[in-house]
């Protein structure tokens, strides 16, 4: 193979997994002008070595493409990183001990918030009482791993103004008491969101909340300071090998932060951003998500797509079941949309040339989303829509050929995955009911029936680390009378790589590694497939180059050279 003109980059004695069937494996890749110029042996790939280019020696690490993350909220958990973090505290002396010292190490926060609690931190359900007893003077807000239950203490509810309640809409709630206060405990977006807005917290969570702009829109040094948190979720990324991102809330603002980075050199990952339509959201709303599709259309900031929540967490009983949750007869979970309302929503998406994703967690949601994307498929005819469903905790299996049939990606998180690592089993699997097991946190089953899969984390609901979501995946647990789900390393790696890029149409350029495509790439710290699941989850990454730029370099890491400068001895 000649080389066109020299390589910017070359690295030499890799193990690569290009993920690409034509060439699954090399030892050797030259990157040139953001794009791989070639793969092959040291001896090919050194051929394209010029004087200005960098030789760098992997010393037989694992060499992939970058990792395509496909479900995050990149500005909440950027916002979030200076939080009190509570994943793995446990028992009332521990979360004490944590909320009371970074309570004092915080003395000027309007609110303290915790994320990460357990749903079962302490031996029953949280309440305002609980929380008095551990910091009862300044407002405390914890919320729960999957950000959609939080519990503040009374006096956090009393200056949010809803210790008395409130009327919210349709699966949101404040919960209250017998004593007609609240108890504390408060459920879904709407009923954290005045809590929230006192922690000042209100710009990164409007994506969340609304899918418009923040209000009030942020001056010129409120936008400076929301671009240095943007800055510093993109560096945790680029630090965990993740060159592409698909963040699951969103707005126009969020794309202004990230162009306004792009414009200072700062944007180390291509990230697509959706328009969030919520239950507050008309029809007509959808002309922000169209705008957004023209406004941000190449390689490193798009939009392009629609996201909606169909039904809450298995949790806290608001995902929607096709049938009873077994601890309460008669209650069947929280839809945000009815049948009807949800068909006319993806419908118009869809006639827009709109994608659509939707949180859809229980068989019920999964069931009225598979009913809506049939619809839009009637009504404006077949085409390559790549319409996404994220989640899918628990599903009817009749549903699984009609993924297939409508070619619907299936976005999950492997992490998410009761006993898998970083979850417990309980209370969730108690909640599905153990007849249900056999259709819950399914891989195997919808990758065998060829659906897309697209593995991802969920940040800052789960670690962000997708190494760690690997091991997830190969550690999902076999629960009890049900058959083994889990997917082999390659298929795995697969759902982080060239899953993502299909997800996002992008697979033409990306999720492989192959001559001409974009030099997005992760060198790991050693050899992942000399590595037991543990091992692969404490893994780290030594390097990611993302357009061919160097976005992460861990420290003395690599010895390399210039190819024209002479080795120092
Ligand atoms: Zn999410």
């Amino acid at each position: 193979m000649a080389a066109q003109g020299a390589a910017d980059i070359v690295f030499l004695n890799a193990q690569l997994r290009t993920m690409d069937v034509r060439q699954p494996r090399a030892q050797a890749i030259a990157v040139s002008g953001g794009r791989i110029m070639a793969i092959g042996t040291d001896a090919q790939i050194l051929s394209m070595v010029g004087k200005q280019t960098r030789v760098i020696d992997a010393e037989g690490r694992t060499v992939l493409p970058g990792f395509n993350e496909s479900h995050l909220h990149l500005f909440v958990g950027a916002g979030e990183l200076d939080h009190l973090q509570l994943l793995g505290v446990s028992g009332p002396d521990a979360l004490r001990d944590a909320v009371q010292s970074y309570a004092a190490r915080h003395p000027d926060l309007p609110v303290i918030v915790g994320q990460g609690c357990d749903y079962a931190v302490l031996d029953h359900p949280l309440t305002r009482h609980d929380l008095d007893q551990i910091l009862a003077e300044r407002p405390l807000c914890l919320l729960a791993a999957d950000h959609h239950t939080a519990w503040a203490n009374t006096v956090a509810l009393r200056q949010a103004d809803i210790l008395q309640g409130r009327a919210l809409g349709p699966g949101n709630e404040i919960v209250m008491g017998a004593d007609g206060l609240a108890t504390g405990e408060l459920r879904e977006f709407q009923a954290k969101a005045p809590v929230l807005a006192l922690a000042g917290t209100h710009r990164i969570m409007a994506g969340l909340a609304t899918g418009k702009d923040p209000d009030p829109y942020p001056d010129a040094a409120g936008f400076t300071e929301d671009c240095e948190i943007m800055a510093a979720g993109l560096a945790q990324c680029a630090r965990l090998g993740l060159t592409s991102l698909t963040n699951m809330d969103g707005n126009a603002y969020t794309l202004r932060i990230l162009d306004a980075l792009r414009a200072q050199g700062r944007l180390t990952a291509r990230v697509k951003v959706p328009f969030h339509y919520t239950t507050g959201s008309t029809l007509a709303d959808l002309d922000i998500a169209s705008d957004m599709a023209r406004n941000f259309c190449d390689d490193w900031l798009s939009s392009g797509f629609v996201k909606l929540f169909m039904d809450g967490v298995v949790d806290s009983g608001t995902a929607l079941m096709r049938e009873d949750y077994p601890d309460r007869p008669g209650w069947r979970g929280a839809p945000l949309w009815s049948e009807d309302a949800f068909t006319e929503i993806a419908t118009e998406a869809d006639r827009r040339g709109l994608q659509i994703a939707v949180h859809a967690i229980g068989d019920g949601a999964v069931n009225r989303v598979l009913n809506g994307y049939e619809a839009a498929r009637a009504a404006n005819g077949a085409r390559d829509a790549r319409h996404r469903i994220e989640h899918i905790e628990l599903i009817d299996r009749a549903d699984i050929p009609r993924m297939k049939a409508l070619g619907v990606t299936a976005s999950i998180q492997p992490i998410h995955a009761p006993g898998a690592t970083d979850f417990p089993l309980q209370p969730t699997m108690n909640k599905i009911g153990r007849a249900r097991w056999g259709d819950a946190y399914l891989q195997r089953s919808l990758a065998d029936a060829g659906i897309p899969l697209a593995f991802a984390s969920d940040w800052p609901v789960a670690d962000l680390n997708p190494l760690r979501g690997i091991q997830s995946a190969l550690q999902r647990p076999i629960y009890e009378g049900t058959d083994d789900e889990r997917l082999g390393l390659d298929d795995i790696l697969a759902a982080y790589t060239t899953g993502g890029a299909y997800a996002t149409h992008s697979e033409s350029r990306k999720g492989k590694l192959r001559a001409g495509y974009f030099a997005d790439l992760v060198v790991l710290n050693g050899d992942l497939e000399a590595a037991s699941p543990a091992e692969i989850g404490a893994m780290g990454v030594d390097m990611t180059l993302c357009g061919g730029r160097i976005v992460w370099e861990q420290e003395r890491a690599f010895q390399s050279r210039r190819a024209g400068e002479r080795q120092s001895s």
